[in-house]
């Protein structure tokens, strides 16, 4: 432990973003870096506990109060060694994870945890601006060929381990260029794109061959790739969005979310020029249907769109602002989240079902919503509608963010043959093996829609287990 008394002396400080009228006129990152000084000081206020929960809470298991020391004393090199050992891409975490270990820190009970995201992302730019990252291909190759469908963070992470394990590994992606989400759904302000440039780069110089606008399954066929490869790991997410079947669904004007996302970023990197989106929010009244983070991106690309007026509804009703008994800590916190969009200006409403989407010359003008009421015992919660709160929100671009259901079963998973669980993900068994004998799948696709860090995680097991199925198979 750094210094026995930091967290006494010292509050926590976090790097801030930046000023909200400067930063909705670009797509540029609005988290902000604080200096190093300031950053080490953070780093003193880890008391290294005895039972480390930030650890417990952390899917990939990072070792925090062990790099949190390091980074105190000023050893970045260090930290980052350590940091590197269970996490492959801290640079996507330390911007995007909703920090679950910050949640279990001790410290938390005073509602003061440590910067853990924060220091993450401070150690691992540190490691690129020093040098520390550089691309080291294997010693040695196995001669074995790992086929990896999917470039999200969990094939990434798992082309990656593979790779370091000696192994051939293709990385293939349908889409034309590799990231997955973390490229095409997570807008450019909350993670740049060029982080994920900079990662696949060493990837590629230390040997993973990255195949781009390859969709298994039609441009290539499941059988070729089974019997081309020893092994596959399939990590093609949960793409199948949920959708709100209720009167006006076909009206224009009503988007996936995803869809409306993806085109933003698309003309962000040039792949696509502006006038090609339909679904932009210029001049328009934005009404986002779904309170989560998916929904929170599409508050903030409609205000940099120039929408003229953002709303988001919420079925589940408003949640607490702090703890409630039935949550203690060290579990995450499922209170009130205000996130960067929203502080950029959008009302927000919950309790609130939609009834219909209402058009004019087949486009939509309005969704009526109705006020629900939510009640429960036993674990179980019941809605039911409130009486005469019907009323009609106006909108002309209406964007449907309420998450995903399953993978695309149409294509690969149906040629493949795998079996479903009860929610049609992938289903595997704890060796992360599919009911097809070479097949091995990882991150949403068998988890259900979740978060990069989960993803990542997902990917590194898979790939370990992908590794003892090779070794006993030579
Ligand atoms: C808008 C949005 C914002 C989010 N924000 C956050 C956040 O801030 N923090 C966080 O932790 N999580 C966030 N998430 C969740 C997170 O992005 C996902 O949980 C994570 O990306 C899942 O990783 P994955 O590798 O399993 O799948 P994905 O990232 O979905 O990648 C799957 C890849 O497989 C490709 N693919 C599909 N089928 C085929 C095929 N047949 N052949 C070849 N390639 C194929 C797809 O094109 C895609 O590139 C967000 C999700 C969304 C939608
Ligand atoms: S990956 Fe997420 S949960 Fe783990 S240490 Fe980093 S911010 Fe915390």
């Amino acid at each position: 432990m750094g210094d026995i008394t930091g967290f006494l002396k010292i509050k926590r400080k976090e790097a801030g973003n930046r000023p909200v009228n400067e930063r909705i006129c670009d797509y540029s990152e609005v988290e902000q870096i604080l200096n190093s000084e300031d950053r080490m000081l953070q780093a003193s206020r880890c008391m290294e506990c005895g039972i480390p929960f930030c650890h417990w809470s952390c899917p990939v298991d990072n070792l925090i109060p062990e790099w949190n020391d390091m980074l105190y004393r000023g050893d970045w090199k260090g930290a980052y060694k350590r940091l590197s050992e269970t996490n492959n891409f801290p640079e996507f975490t330390g911007r995007i994870c909703p920090a679950l270990c910050e949640h279990g820190c001790v410290l938390n009970i005073q509602n003061e945890p440590v910067t853990i995201r924060e220091n993450e992302v401070a150690i691992v730019e540190r490691a690129f601006t020093e040098g520390y990252i550089k691309p080291q291909p294997p010693a040695v190759r196995t001669g074995r060929k790992v086929a990896v469908i999917g470039s999200g963070p969990a094939g990434m992470a798992a082309a990656d381990m593979l790779n370091r394990a000696g192994h051939e590994v293709t990385l293939f992606e349908k889409d034309e260029k590799a990231g997955g989400l973390l490229r095409y759904g997570i807008p450019d302000f909350k993670l740049s794109k060029t982080v994920i440039d900079r990662r696949l780069d060493i990837m590629i110089r230390e040997g993973v061959m990255v195949k781009t606008a390859t969709e298994v399954g039609k441009d290539i066929s499941a059988r070729e790739i089974t019997e081309a490869y020893d092994a596959i790991c399939v990590t093609i997410g949960a793409g199948h969005p949920r959708d709100l079947q209720v009167e006006g669904r076909d009206l224009d004007g009503v988007h996936f979310a995803l869809d409306f996302l993806t085109a933003q970023n698309r003309i962000n990197d040039s792949s696509a020029p502006e006038s090609i989106s339909d679904k932009s929010a210029r001049g328009k009244k934005v009404l986002v249907i779904g309170g989560g983070d998916t929904g929170s991106d599409c508050v903030g690309t409609s205000i940099r769109q120039k929408a003229e007026k953002v709303t988001q509804i919420e079925i589940l009703p408003k949640p607490p602002l702090s703890r409630a008994e039935s949550n203690p800590w060290p579990h995450y916190a499922k209170i009130l989240k205000t996130s960067t969009s929203h502080e950029e200006g959008c009302d927000r409403y919950w309790s609130l079902s939609t009834v219909r989407f209402i058009g004019k010359d087949n486009k939509v003008t309005g969704v009526e919503v109705e006020e629900v009421e939510w009640t429960g015992a036993n674990g179980k919660s019941l809605m039911s509608p409130v009486p005469g709160t019907k009323r009609i929100i106006e909108a002309d671009l209406v964007l449907l963010a309420l998450g995903f259901v399953h993978p695309v079963l149409e294509g690969m998973i149906s040629e493949l043959g795998v079996e479903l669980d009860a929610r049609k993900n992938v289903k595997v068994d704890r060796y992360h093996a599919t009911s097809h004998p070479k097949v091995f799948a990882a991150g949403d696709t068998v988890n259900g829609a979740s978060l990069v860090v989960r993803a990542i995680a997902s990917g590194r097991n898979a790939a370990r287990e992908i590794n003892n199925f090779l070794n006993k198979n030579t």
